[in-house]
């Protein structure tokens, strides 16, 4: 009957949100905020019912391990008393040659006698240029470049508010395990796989376990891809 579709999707459309109020008042009642994580899990599936609003900036969800935005260079906890630890970053520059858009630069340190150092002097990301694609952090073979969970860096000052440099960029390795403890874990499996198939070649104990060491590593190396993790 004419008409009739329409009647059908307002009918859908009260349901929903009579749902919404039903599902907050069922979700307050347990003990938390009608957003929190379990409550999230079912209300965001296909077994949600209502819908949900959240009162951002004052609340905020929070995000999941994968999430992306613009990427910050890992260092080592800092010493006590010291403002940074060590960079891990060797400055290979491979994360400025994969970046689609080019927007990151790198000046790599010297040593006193004029040779190259294996770590930058500085380093920038033009952050309104980057589109968080998250192949820099995934071709670096030295997982010292990671996606940052940090989403709010909006500012009025449009030219160098955005250019972060090493200092705005570095963040020790413990805020990485904090914000993707899963992947940073795998990460540090992978790495140590790594480093003991890189002892085992170093014995030369023979062709055959020289090769079973170098086939490892390769693999310790897609580890983290395997695991889904990207
Ligand atoms: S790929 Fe990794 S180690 Fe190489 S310059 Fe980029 S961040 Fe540094
Ligand atoms: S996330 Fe993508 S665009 Fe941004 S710096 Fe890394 S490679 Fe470049």
């Amino acid at each position: 009957m004419y008409g009739l579709g329409i009647l059908k999707g307002m009918a859908v459309t009260l349901k929903h949100f009579v749902n919404s109020y039903v599902d907050d008042i069922f979700w307050s009642s347990r003990g938390g905020r009608y957003y929190n994580d379990e409550a999230l899990a079912v209300r965001q599936s296909p077994q949600g019912k209502g819908v949900i609003t959240v009162f951002y900036p004052e609340e905020k969800l929070a995000v999941p391990e994968r999430f992306r935005f613009v990427p910050f260079l890992v260092t080592d906890d800092p010493a006590p008393g010291e403002r940074w630890g060590h960079d891990w970053c060797t400055s290979c520059g491979i994360c400025a040659k994969v970046c689609p858009p080019q927007c990151i630069w790198i000046k790599r340190g010297k040593q006193p006698n004029g040779r190259p150092k294996p770590e930058p002097e500085e380093f920038y990301i033009d952050i309104d240029i980057c589109m968080n694609c998250g192949l820099c952090a995934e071709f670096c073979p030295f997982d010292a470049i990671k996606m940052d969970h940090d989403y709010e860096l909006a500012s009025y000052n449009r030219t160098t508010a955005h250019i972060h440099d090493k200092e705005r960029l570095s963040k020790p390795i413990s805020y990485w395990r904090e914000i993707a403890p899963k992947k940073a874990a795998a990460e540090a499996a992978a790495r140590q796989f790594v480093e003991e198939a890189k002892a085992k070649k170093k014995d030369k104990k023979g062709e055959g376990e020289e090769r079973e060491a170098r086939l490892a590593e390769a693999m310790a190396r897609q580890l983290v891809y395997k695991g889904g993790l990207y």
